[in-house]
């Protein structure tokens, strides 16, 4: 990286470009830092999904684990009963109760 202004080799310095010649600075692109930030964003919000599902006991039939989230889904049929979907705190197995 040259500087703009007088041509010679700038420093980097933090998140900062700096000339030793003339002083002048600049800011490195933070694309990247950006990019980073958004995925942990996202990251973030999906945790917070997931967390907002109720949780009951019931052992997941695939690992044991004793710690279910629970779904109700309701069933395109008037007659028929809401089925709970379970999903297993520690695999993420998903099951359905009858
Ligand atoms: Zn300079
Ligand atoms: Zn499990």
């Amino acid at each position: 990286m040259f500087c703009p202004k007088c041509k010679s080799l700038m420093y980097p310095q933090g998140d900062e470009l700096v000339c030793k010649n003339c002083g002048y600075i600049e800011k490195k692109r933070g694309k990247k830092i950006v990019k980073t930030k958004g995925k942990e964003k996202e990251l973030a919000i999906i945790e917070e999904k997931v967390e907002v599902l109720p949780k009951t006991r019931i052992t997941c039939p695939k690992c044991g684990n004793k710690e279910a989230y629970w779904i109700l889904r309701q069933t395109r049929a008037a007659d028929e009963p809401e089925t709970r979907i379970y999903i297993c705190t520690k695999c993420g197995y998903k099951w359905r109760e009858y």
